[in-house]
């Protein structure tokens, strides 16, 4: 379980958080959108303990992440859009070092980091440098790491970036079978497609505020419009996209002149 009360963050005096609550429940799969800046990132950076919080809570399976950080760090997996990876490991040596951080027993280490790295397509570069990783084997070598601990709480911020499709399709398979085992799960994404088939229910944070929430269809339905999408531009006062791009053409065309 995920517990977020009045949290809040500042960057010298720019006011990122402006005391968001939420409660992500054990077998949900969480989306959270939100504009560029709008405060997703920032979020789950404070979940993982990674940056701390100007004011507020946020707890992860009871732990408070500010006062009982190695009881938290135990209960999540956390990837990133990009991350920081040792270069000069192999795919099989980076994953050991997680398991060792948390203690895994060997023979269960070896079993999942196989059968990750042949879901994801791995297993023959299990041996490679990570130097020589393409940004989607590395984003893949990532999720494996996050995974291995089989952690009750999945934080995603943009998971899938950089991924093929094949493995996309895997990976949401996996995170419904996560689902359905009752595991907590919060997931970042621009893809609207996406989240709308994945997510149970949606959280929509624009300018450091959660401005709606609700099943993707409710939240259509609480702003008059058809679809996921129609609606976040709306909530999230984005001009409409149409115009802009008319707009734009037409201005080219000028220049062309
Ligand atoms: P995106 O979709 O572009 O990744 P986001 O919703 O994840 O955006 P955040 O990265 O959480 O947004 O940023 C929220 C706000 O805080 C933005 O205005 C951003 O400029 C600001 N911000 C984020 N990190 C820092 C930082 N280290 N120092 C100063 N300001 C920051």
């Amino acid at each position: 379980m995920i517990e977020v009360r009045r949290l809040e963050k500042y960057y010298g005096e720019k006011h990122a958080l402006k005391g968001i609550n939420f409660t992500v429940e054990p077998g949900e799969i969480l989306g959270f959108l939100g504009p560029n800046g709008a405060g997703k990132s920032t979020t789950v950076k404070i979940l993982t303990g990674l940056i701390p919080a100007s004011a507020g809570e946020a707890r992860i399976c009871g732990y408070s992440i500010a006062e009982q950080p190695l009881e938290v760090k135990k209960r999540f997996g956390y990837v990133p859009e990009t991350g920081a990876l040792y270069e000069s490991l192999t795919a099989w040596e980076y994953l050991e070092l997680l398991a060792d951080l948390h203690h895994l027993d060997r023979k269960l280490f070896e079993h999942r980091a196989r059968e990750f790295l042949e879901l994801f397509d791995l297993l023959q570069e299990k041996d490679h440098r990570l130097a020589g990783f393409s940004k989607g084997m590395r984003q893949k070598v990532l999720i494996a790491a996050a995974l291995l601990h089989n952690p009750e709480v999945l934080l995603f911020d943009e998971p899938l970036s950089g991924v093929d499709a094949n493995t996309a399709l895997v990976f949401k398979q996996l995170l419904r079978r996560f689902s359905e085992q009752g595991k907590t799960i919060l997931f970042c994404s621009h893809v609207l497609e996406v989240v709308e088939r994945l997510c149970s229910r949606i959280i929509i944070i624009n300018e450091g505020e959660i401005v709606a929430s609700g099943t993707p269809a409710a939240i259509a339905r609480q702003t008059g419009h058809a679809t996921l999408e129609e609606a976040f531009n709306a909530i999230t006062g984005g001009a409409d996209a149409h115009t802009r791009a008319e707009e734009f053409l037409l201005a080219l065309e000028g220049l062309k002149g």
